[in-house]
């Protein structure tokens, strides 16, 4: 009886692909029902591939959070970026290949051409449909994409609003392969807290400083500790300069301390419990460009 039950559970692998800003992290964030990947108005908020796991009684979705692939891929940072995604496309079982509003540029064209390389389903996801004030322009902008590529299927979506989630999320577990679950059921990510506490703080910085910074800040967790029944959280921001190191700490701490309350409550609803956060700022010259440091830093597969 129980055998029977395994063999018709359905579990895979299905990507979010997508040029950066385009909303696959709030998607993902959506379709989990909890935040597990940050996001922000900036491209290049995520820098590494995260598993959201998504199941019920008969299906597991794993789904793989990409950074978006980039044209300039100069700086050793984004080189490592758009090879996590390449990586990524080999071993899915599904794509979800993620536009906005009624936009394809170049930088879509190119991800696409990645897309066409595998040989699994591709669902086209069309997000920000609640941007697009002419609704009627859908349907002709929805022809011309499907004749670039024979998608497997197409739907428009508001991953903000929650619109039309329901049908993503079905259309994504039927296509799922049959097979036994790779993780247990209750597992929602493959991160731990102490790298989950990392990204909390990294997506305040970057919604904190806007354009002020530029996306190299990195923080690294030198403490996290459960003692009592509260976590102590050591995080350090990392930043390229002194000049940037006096924009994230603000005038009398101000702004550093608006980046630790803010980070401090997602951390409190995401571990369940009392956090106790202390932030420093250090000066780290040119990392982004270190391959070396990139690696200490876990930037590299
Ligand atoms: P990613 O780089 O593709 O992971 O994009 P993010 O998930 O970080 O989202 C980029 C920005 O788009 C954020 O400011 C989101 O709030 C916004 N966004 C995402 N989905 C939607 C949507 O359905 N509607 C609207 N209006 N904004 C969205
Ligand atoms: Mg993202």
């Amino acid at each position: 009886m129980v055998e029977t039950q395994q063999e018709n559970k359905r579990c895979g692998y299905v990507a979010l692909v997508g040029r950066p800003n385009v909303g696959k992290s709030t998607l993902l964030n959506h379709l989990l029902r909890q935040k597990i990947s940050i996001t922000s108005r900036k491209p290049q908020t995520t820098r590494h591939r995260i598993l959201g796991i998504l199941s019920d009684a008969n299906s597991q979705c794993i789904f793989v959070d990409t950074p978006g692939l980039h044209i300039k891929s100069t700086k050793a940072l984004n080189k490592a970026m758009n090879d996590t995604v390449i990586n990524t496309l080999r071993y899915v079982d599904t794509i979800l290949f993620v536009l906005e509003r009624l936009t394809f540029n170049q930088e879509d064209e190119l991800v696409l051409q990645q897309v066409r390389k595998c040989k699994v389903p591709v669902i086209l996801v069309i997000n920000k449909i609640d941007q697009i004030r002419e609704k009627k322009r859908l349907l002709p902008h929805i022809k011309e994409l499907v004749n670039k590529h024979k998608f497997d299927e197409t739907v428009p979506i508001s991953a903000l609003g929650g619109h039309n989630l329901e049908r993503l999320e079905m259309l994504v577990k039927d296509g799922l392969p049959i097979g036994p679950f790779l993780f247990p059921e209750d597992q929602v990510t493959d991160r731990t807290s102490r790298f989950m506490a990392a990204e909390m703080i990294r997506e305040k910085v970057i919604r904190q400083l806007g354009d002020e910074l530029p996306y190299e800040a990195t923080v690294e967790i030198e403490r996290f500790k459960l003692e009592g029944a509260v976590i102590h959280v050591h995080g350090r921001i990392l930043v390229d300069n002194p000049g940037q190191k006096r924009i994230m700490i603000g005038s009398n701490g101000d702004r550093l301390k608006r980046i630790g309350s803010a980070a401090r409550t997602d951390m409190e609803l995401a571990f369940g419990g009392k956090v106790m956060l202390n932030l420093w700022v250090k000066v780290k010259g040119g990392w982004a460009d270190d391959e070396r440091a990139l690696q200490s830093l876990g930037y590299l597969d």
